[in-house]
């Protein structure tokens, strides 16, 4: 069975050691050392002045809302995994949608001029698929209007802007560490933030309230990441270049053969990639569904990431009042992620190729 995405599993053996130190030690969550150099070393891998771990990426979105003291409205992405929703939901807030951009699939800035700002904190988009979205534009209103941003980049993991990272854009930037992402801690995730009061803040808000001094300074949440999590993270970032390197290959065998017969986003020549999805865009839907048949009767199972569109879940549009999704909702219909992962095999790629052209042709 090959299903669109696989975990990634280091060396058993160096993970199992790791494990032993941490009985040996005593410490297995709170902060430990595990913990403190998986945050250092992807400070220093990254290029980000402050990472903090926290229980997983939904978890990270919640807390960044909280530290910025976010109300009332946000404008964000339709186009999305429903957590990026869910999450300004769940904080009490109500999410705007503002449709995307067909090109790049990410939250279309020239839209975001048509707005009310009376009532609007916060910009929350997507770098989907790890295509950044137009910081510089979001930038640019974010600085007109007096908002703050937050970017969901979980699946921007390791992605640059010409030359830096494209976590330092924004307030705040979130991360899922998640089993299915191309780097994870099982669960986890991460807020990264160049303004270091608010990393103080947040690494508060993730232990109740509680600072360095065991003081309780204010509300907060238990959203710690345990020495077992922490543990696994550095084991796959040691192995980092290899995973990349092996999405690459299968990246470019998919875009090779079948880059021409489909559209896909156009990608950020100023950006370097994680290979994290394989995403094609069908002529219609009819044809994406003739396709994903076709590879489910052999054992193979792509998925329509992200379908369908946020404003035509029952909960999430009733928040949506006034502007059209049109784009968004048409390109979620025909969008679908093909299987990309490190232990796919090259000949497995083939054969997916090979039955994705056979079922186009009537
Ligand atoms: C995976 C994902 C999340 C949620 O992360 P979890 O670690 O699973 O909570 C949020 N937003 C997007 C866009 C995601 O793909």
């Amino acid at each position: 069975m090959i299903p669109v995405s696989k975990p990634y599993l280091p060396c058993f053996k160096k993970y199992a050691r790791m494990l032993e130190d941490s009985f040996d030690r005593g410490v297995i969550t709170n902060n430990g050392p595990y913990l403190r150099e998986l945050e250092q070393r992807l400070a220093d891998f990254l290029g980000v002045p402050n990472v903090i771990c926290v229980t997983n990426g939904t978890v990270a979105i919640q807390l960044a809302i909280r530290s910025l003291g976010i109300k009332e409205r946000v404008l964000t992405t339709p186009f999305s995994f429903i957590a990026s929703s869910s999450a300004l939901v769940y904080e009490g807030l109500t999410p705007k949608f503002v449709d995307i951009c067909a090109k790049s699939f990410n939250l279309n800035p020239h839209l975001l001029e048509v707005n009310d700002y009376e009532t609007v904190s916060a910009i929350l988009p997507v770098h989907v698929y790890g295509n950044p979205c137009d910081v510089y534009a979001i930038d640019e209103f974010k600085s007109r209007h007096g908002l703050k941003v937050i970017y969901d980049a979980s699946h921007a993991f390791d992605v640059k802007l010409n030359g830096t990272s494209i976590l330092n854009w924004g307030d705040v930037s979130t991360l899922s560490f998640h089993a299915t992402k191309a780097f994870h801690t099982i669960e986890g995730g991460a807020i990264v933030t160049c303004n270091s009061e608010l990393a103080d803040l947040l690494r508060g808000l993730r232990n109740f309230g509680i600072n360095d001094d065991a003081e309780i300074k204010g509300l907060g949440i238990n959203a710690k990441l345990s020495e077992f999590n922490a543990a696994m993270g550095l084991c796959i970032l040691d192995d980092w270049d290899a995973i990349r390197h092996s999405r690459k290959q299968i990246w470019e065998m998919y875009t090779k053969e079948l880059g021409e017969v489909f559209q896909a986003p156009v990608w950020s020549s100023e950006a370097t990639r994680n290979y994290s999805y394989m995403p094609f865009l069908f002529n219609s839907v009819d044809e994406l569904v003739r396709v994903k048949n076709k590879l489910e009767e052999n054992n193979i199972f792509p998925r329509r990431y992200f379908y369908p569109s946020l404003n035509e879940i029952p909960y999430l549009s009733s928040f949506d009042f006034s502007q059209s999704c049109a784009v968004s909702t048409d390109i979620a219909s025909r969008v679908m992620c093909f299987p990309i992962y490190p232990s796919l095999n090259i000949a497995d790629v083939k054969k997916i190729i090979t039955l994705t052209k056979a079922s186009l042709k009537r």
